[in-house]
């Protein structure tokens, strides 16, 4: 069987779908899941574009120990010095440089000549390698460039030193035969090319994402680059849990293995749904929520009698056996530490007391809680610590025949503030009140609620987004009372905000 390599981008190409940012700190969590999963490398962002990517970067290689550690960069100086900088504490840094290879992109983007191209590239690789071992080269959308000018830019950079190829279809134009053809025709075409391992990087505008990557492991590929649930620029990237699947359960046309420990597969989706706030399809292949459910009464009676009648791989293959076990009051602490383990949520110890007391106040509300509301305590609670206001009380009056009126008192370190307000709701005033407190103005764009578990005294989660001078702001919160779970998730958009402000006025270190 030939080893496939697993490329894991969720940090970085998934990090750039909107909504999707994600603090220094959360980013450091998902890295030690996706090391627990088992991939090869973990692409952990783009230093030079902003200190949190720097810091995300500088933190994942200096505590992640296994996979190794890639930050991307353009193939201009200041971008491979700051991306060498920030994976310079890894184990096994590698830094990812690309430059773009199509005419459209050569002509209108960048303004350059295809000689002044290859000359960048090659600098580029040469300066990289002086810095770190491995060095991954990529010409940007490849699929839409000449070929025979992409086997000349290849083969060069190769002299150069690069040592693995990466060819993404970045704007998810292509299909699987033309695609594995395309890979074909560069084994072909470079001469040097056994020098180097040869990646694919496909998005999934089309839907052909994950079809596309098998269409060039089949051709000569050995790197895949993939992400958790499929996030990523728009559409987003070939799926990571879909592409290793497809793989171990076709193994019988498909003889390729991968270091993917894929029992870890389903805590890593919810992990990173939780974490950024983004659903998961309830037909989303192998994770989603139907993806092992069968109704029809004939499918049924089949898995009943045998399961791989209706089958073709199993829940506990992915790790989804686990169940739902329900925890509640009475399970103590050395129960719920346990549950966090198994659910691969590995936290310091004094995160675990401040999840363990959140835990407590919830089994209190709710006699039983799942494994969705264990996920929702740690990443509310631990997820990220920007807490610049918190909201030590709030109360409110509503009904059908009153005005609703709220009053909030916000901390800020040692100051207090107290503001009450009208509104047209319950919601609305509470936000209102919030806004007077701290003095501020913003604009709602966007709320949803929606219940975590089953049952009336479900966990209700809110997402808000919000405008604050001109910027946007994703905030979220949970709690079993929705007007103090739009509260939290209201105060949790303005944190950012302020965590924001103060970010960006450091400068790129
Ligand atoms: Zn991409």
């Amino acid at each position: 069987m030939e080893r496939i390599y697993i490329f894991d981008t969720t940090l970085r190409d998934g990090e750039q779908s909107p909504g999707a940012s994600m603090s220094v700190e959360q980013k450091y969590e998902v890295a030690l899941q996706l090391a627990r999963l088992g991939v090869d490398a973990i692409e952990a962002g783009f230093p030079v574009s902003s200190p949190q990517q720097y810091n995300g970067c500088r933190l994942i290689a200096e505590r992640v120990r296994g996979p190794i550690i890639v930050a991307l960069a353009r193939a201009v100086q200041k971008d491979l010095e700051s991306a060498c900088e920030a994976i310079a504490p890894a184990e096994r840094p590698r830094i990812h440089t690309f430059i773009a290879s199509s005419p459209i992109h050569m002509h209108h983007k960048l303004n350059k000549k295809p000689e002044e191209v290859i000359e960048m590239a090659c600098r580029s690789v040469r300066y990289a390698r002086q810095r770190v071992e491995e060095v991954e080269f990529s010409p940007e959308d490849a699929t839409r460039s000449e070929l025979d000018f992409l086997c000349r830019l290849i083969e060069e950079v190769i002299e150069a030193g690069a040592r693995i190829i990466n060819i993404p279809d970045t704007v998810g134009y292509a299909v699987p035969e033309e695609f594995g053809a395309f890979i074909g025709k560069i084994m072909a075409g470079v001469p040097n090319i056994d020098k180097a391992i040869v990646s694919v990087h496909c998005h999934n505008d089309l839907g052909l994402g994950v079809a596309n990557s098998i269409a060039a492991i089949r051709n000569g590929a050995r790197q895949v680059e993939l992400t958790v649930n499929g996030i990523g620029e728009r559409a987003g990237n070939a799926a990571l849990e879909e592409f290793v699947m497809a793989l171990k359960v076709r193994q019988d046309i498909l003889p390729f293995s991968t270091g993917i420990d894929t029992r870890q597969i389903y805590n890593s989706s919810r992990m990173l749904a939780n974490i950024i706030g983004f659903p998961i399809p309830r037909n989303k292949p192998v994770v989603g929520e139907n993806a092992f459910a069968h109704e029809a009464g004939i499918h049924q009676d089949g898995v009943l009698k045998h399961r791989a009648t209706y089958e073709i791989m199993t829940p506990e293959d992915v790790g989804r056996d686990a169940g739902t076990l329900v925890l509640g009051r009475h399970s103590g602490k050395h129960g719920f530490l346990k549950r966090l383990q198994e659910l691969g949520l590995v936290l310091a110890s004094e995160n675990q007391e401040i999840a363990y007391q959140r835990f407590l106040e919830l089994a209190d509300r709710k006699k039983e809680v799942y494994d969705d509301d264990i996920f929702i305590i740690v990443r509310d609670q631990i997820g990220e610590q920007l807490d610049t206001y918190t909201m030590s009380y709030f109360n409110f009056y509503s009904g059908n025949m009153a005005v609703p009126t709220a009053t909030v008192r916000i901390e800020s370190g040692s100051e207090s503030f107290e503001e009450a307000a009208t509104g047209d709701g319950p919601v609305d005033a509470v936000f209102n009140a919030i806004d007077r407190a701290i003095g501020l103005s913003t604009k709602l764009l966007e709320y949803t609620v929606h219940a975590v578990t089953p049952g009336r005294e479900a966990l209700g989660e809110v997402s808000v987004t919000v405008e604050i001078d001109g910027r946007r702001f994703i905030g979220r919160g949970a709690s079993t009372d929705i007007i103090e779970a739009s509260a939290r998730s209201y105060l949790n958009a303005i944190n950012r905000c302020k965590a924001a402000a103060k970010d960006s006025g450091g400068g790129t270190p």
